[in-house]
């Protein structure tokens, strides 16, 4: 498979389980919406998104500064790449804030907070901003190493189904139809196949972009896993104590996967 092909098939994955996480909610075995195994899921992709940012990510992207700055000091190599992690933290951060303030993961049961239609609309604008540098993670670790992307594509996957089922949640809790709600699945999940088409495109014109742009997508895919999916596995914890020892299954998950890719 070319880069291209393996860039294309691993971001429509993504992006399908998007909707298969509006499916769960909006199909005709809805039964499935008490949903354990979406709080398994969140908690899960939680640990494996951090282990992935700090052991896969952040490593390939010192590496990449320094080979790349001319700067014998490593410190000062790779300020630049700290600086575009945190301006993709922030930038999440900014959104969740002001465009979509009510954001969270998980089933939309807050229904005054949500009851005008365009709430709903822009929180799945928001959400749709974050999906779109979840493609860019995906497409910018396939640059870097078929390696780094296999085990990255895992860590974005985790949240995709909780992440299609909390943009569903969130249209009928304002009142939308069920189609709706599955629509709203397909435009966040075109946003992520979108993410990782502009990364291809750039690529093609500016081969050293993905230096830029792995830095960056590990600042929002660190917003993700510790600003919103950890605060939604402390919250749920209250109810079942097991789920935050799920996080360290998702670490324990991604140092397995670590060795088997490795081989
Ligand atoms: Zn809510
Ligand atoms: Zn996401």
């Amino acid at each position: 498979m070319t880069v291209f092909g393996e860039l294309l098939f691993f971001g429509a994955l993504v992006a399908l389980a998007n909707v298969a996480g509006g499916w769960l909610l909006t199909g005709p075995r809805a039964a499935a919406r008490e949903g354990r195994l979406l709080r398994y899921l969140i908690a899960l992709g939680a640990g494996f998104m951090l282990a992935a940012i700090f052991i896969e990510i952040l490593p390939e992207v010192v590496r990449l500064w320094g080979r790349d700055t001319a700067q014998p000091e490593p410190g000062r190599a790779v300020l630049g790449a700290m600086t575009l992690l945190l301006s993709g933290y922030l930038l999440i951060h900014l959104f969740e804030h002001t465009v979509a303030p009510h954001f969270h993961f998980g089933a939309e049961t807050h229904t005054e907070a949500m009851l005008p239609p365009a709430a709903a609309y822009t929180a799945i604008g928001g959400l749709s901003i974050h999906t779109f540098f979840d493609g860019v993670s995906v497409a910018a670790a396939f640059l870097v190493s078929q390696k780094v992307g296999l085990l990255v594509f895992v860590a974005i996957l985790l949240h995709k189904v909780p992440e299609g089922f909390t943009a569903a949640s969130i249209m009928l809790a304002s009142g939308r139809t069920s189609r709706q709600a599955l629509m709203a699945t397909v435009v966040v999940g075109a946003a992520t196949l979108f993410g990782v088409l502009s990364v291809a495109a750039l690529h093609a014109r500016v081969a050293t972009a993905v230096v830029y742009a792995l830095p960056f997508s590990a600042g929002v895919t660190l917003y993700v896993a510790a600003s919103d999916l950890i605060p939604e596995v402390n919250h749920m914890e209250r109810k079942n104590p097991v789920i935050s020892v799920i996080v360290f299954a998702g670490v324990a998950l991604f140092f397995i996967l670590h060795l088997l890719i490795e081989g």
